[in-house]
C-alpha cells in the first residue's frame, strides 16, 4: 500500500527516535479503497511527551490539541497529522466519550478500542499491516462489523449506532447482522449523546452513495436523533403524483438532490408537515394541504435541537415552507421571484424543487423537469446580463428621492414601485427616464 510521502516520513522520524508509529483507522481504510482521505492519523507506542520531544528534535511545528487523550497535532509542510499514543479508553459514563484513557504499550490494545473493523487497521511501510480483526476481508466484503461484542460496544460509546450507519451510507457497506442486531437494540441509548456529535454523522450519513437505502433500512434510528420523523414512516400517498409512501418519498428526494448538505437537510424534513395534512377525497385521492409550513414549523424544532450552524439552517428554512410554490419560465416572474428570495434562495429553491420532482412519479414529471431546466437558463441569463431585480440595481435611489422631496416610509415604498416597473419593462432602468416619470 502507498502512503502519502509526508506521512512516511513522519513516522520514520518518530520510529528513528525508538518508537514505533503506524498510519491508523479511517485513512488506512480509505487508502486501501482507494478513496481521498484527508486526515491522516498516526498512532505510536510514544507517550505525548516523548512525541513532542522527538518533533522538537526534529524542528517540526506542533499544537497540543488533546492532551488528554495523548493527541498532538503534528505541522508539517502546511499539512497537518494526528498523532495519537496508544490507549485504551478508560471507564464510559452514559454511552458517552471515556472520562480519562490510559497509555499503553502494545498497539493491540489500541486496535481494540476503535469502533468496527475496518477502522481497525494499521499500516506502515517496515511492518506492512497490523490487522487483528479482519479488517481488510471485511473492506473486500464490504461489511461493516463492531470489533468485540457490538452489544457492548454500544452501550460503551451509542455514537458508533450514528457511525454504523454513516459508514453503510458513505461506504455503500452492508452491516454483519449481529452488529446491526445490536444497532437496533441499543438505539435509545443515542438519546444520551451530545447534538454536536449527532450532527456531524447524520450530516457525512445524509451525503453519501447509499442513503436512500440507509434510511429506508435504519429510519427506527433516525427517528430516535429526529422524533420530527416518525409520523411520517408509514403514510401512504394515494395521489397521482406519487409511487412512494411518504417516507420512501422523502429518502429518493434525500439521494436525488446534489451532494450540498443545506438541501440534503431540506429534503429529509421537506414533508414532515404531510403527516398532520393529510385528507382523504371522494374518490380517494389524498391531499396534504398547507403540508410545507407545518414541515417549516418541525424543521425549526429539529435543527436547533441538533444545533445546525446558522448558515445550514437559514438555507434549510428558506426553502421548506415554500418548497411547492410554482416558480414558471417567465422571465419577468422568474425576476419577480429574484427579487423576493435572492439568487441563493432561489437557486436553492429551484434544486429542491427538482429533487422531489424526481423522486415522485417518473410518468407525470417529464414537463415539470423540463421547466425547471428553462427557469434556470432564464435565470442565468438575467444574471449575466446583469439585469435589474432588487432595489440597489436601480439607477436611482433613496438620495434622489429625497431630492425630489420624498420622506421617511415614502422613499421604500416608491423604490419598489419602481422596481415594479423596471421588471415589467414599463420603466427603462435609466435615472433621466425615472426620474422624469416620477416627476410625472
Ligand atoms: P472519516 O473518513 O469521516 O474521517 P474515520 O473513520 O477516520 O472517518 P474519525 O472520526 O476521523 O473517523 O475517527 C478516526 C478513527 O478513530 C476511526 O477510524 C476509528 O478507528 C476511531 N474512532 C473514531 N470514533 C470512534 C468511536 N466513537 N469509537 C471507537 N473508535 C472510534
Ligand atoms: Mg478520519
Amino acid at each position: 500500500m502507498i502512503i502519502p510521502k509526508k506521512a512516511k516520513t513522519l513516522i520514520n522520524i518518530i520510529e528513528d527516535a525508538g518508537y514505533e508509529a503506524f498510519a491508523v483507522g479511517g485513512c488506512v481504510r480509505d487508502f486501501i479503497m482507494h478513496r481521498p482521505c484527508d486526515d491522516i492519523d498516526i498512532t505510536t507506542s510514544a507517550k505525548p511527551y516523548e512525541v513532542e520531544k522527538v518533533l522538537i528534535d526534529n524542528q517540526i511545528r506542533f499544537i497540543e490539541t488533546g492532551l488528554k487523550h495523548g493527541t498532538v497535532t503534528v505541522l508539517f509542510d502546511n499539512d497537518s497529522f494526528e498523532v495519537t499514543t496508544y490507549r485504551t479508553d478508560g471507564t464510559y459514563n452514559d454511552s458517552r466519550h471515556p472520562e480519562n484513557v490510559a497509555f499503553v504499550s502494545d498497539i493491540k490494545e489500541d486496535l481494540s478500542r476503535r469502533d468496527f473493523t475496518i477502522n481497525a487497521l494499521a499500516y506502515n511501510s517496515d511492518t506492512g499491516f497490523v490487522d487483528l480483526f479482519g479488517g481488510r476481508d471485511d473492506i473486500d466484503k464490504k461489511i461493516i462489523r463492531a470489533v468485540g461484542n457490538p452489544d457492548k460496544r454500544f452501550k460503551e460509546d451509542a455514537l458508533r449506532i450514528m457511525r454504523a450507519i454513516r459508514f453503510a451510507s458513505v461506504l455503500s457497506f452492508d452491516i454483519e447482522p449481529i452488529t446491526k442486531k445490536a444497532l437496533f437494540d441499543n438505539k435509545d441509548l443515542l438519546k444520551n449523546i451530545s447534538a454536536e456529535r449527532i450532527y456531524t454523522e447524520l450530516s457525512k450519513l445524509l451525503l453519501g452513495d447509499n442513503v436512500f437505502n440507509v434510511l429506508c433500512e435504519y429510519k427506527e434510528i433516525l427517528g430516535v436523533v429526529i422524533p420530527e420523523l416518525k409520523p411520517i414512516f408509514n403514510i401512504p400517498q394515494n395521489t397521482k403524483w406519487h409511487i412512494y409512501n411518504v417516507w420512501e418519498h422523502t429518502a429518493k428526494a434525500v439521494e436525488q438532490s446534489p451532494k450540498d448538505l443545506a438541501l440534503r437537510y431540506a429534503m429529509l424534513l421537506h414533508d414532515i408537515g404531510k403527516a398532520y395534512t393529510k385528507t382523504t377525497d371522494e374518490n380517494g385521492t389524498d391531499h396534504f394541504k398547507g403540508h410545507q409550513k407545518v414541515s417549516a414549523d418541525y424543521s425549526d424544532i429539529a435543527l436547533k435541537r441538533l444545533k445546525t450552524p446558522n448558515e445550514i439552517f437559514n438555507r434549510v428554512m428558506a426553502v421548506v415552507p415554500i418548497h411547492d410554490m410554482h416558480i414558471g419560465t417567465d422571465r419577468k416572474k422568474i425576476k419577480k421571484w429574484l427579487s423576493k428570495l435572492g439568487e441563493d434562495t432561489l437557486r436553492d429553491l429551484i434544486a429542491v424543487k427538482r429533487s422531489d420532482k424526481l423522486a415522485q412519479n417518473p410518468e407525470m414529471t417529464a414537463q415539470e423537469l423540463e421547466n425547471l431546466l428553462v427557469t434556470e437558463k432564464e435565470l442565468d441569463s438575467i444574471i449575466n446580463d446583469g439585469e435589474p431585480f432588487t432595489v440597489k440595481d436601480l439607477a436611482i435611489n433613496g438620495y434622489d428621492l429625497i431630492s425630489l422631496g420624498y420622506t421617511g416610509k415614502e422613499i421604500g415604498d416608491i423604490l419598489m414601485l419602481i422596481l415594479d416597473k423596471v421588471i415589467s419593462g414599463e420603466l427603462d432602468n435609466n435615472k433621466e427616464v425615472i426620474l422624469s416619470y416620477l416627476q410625472k
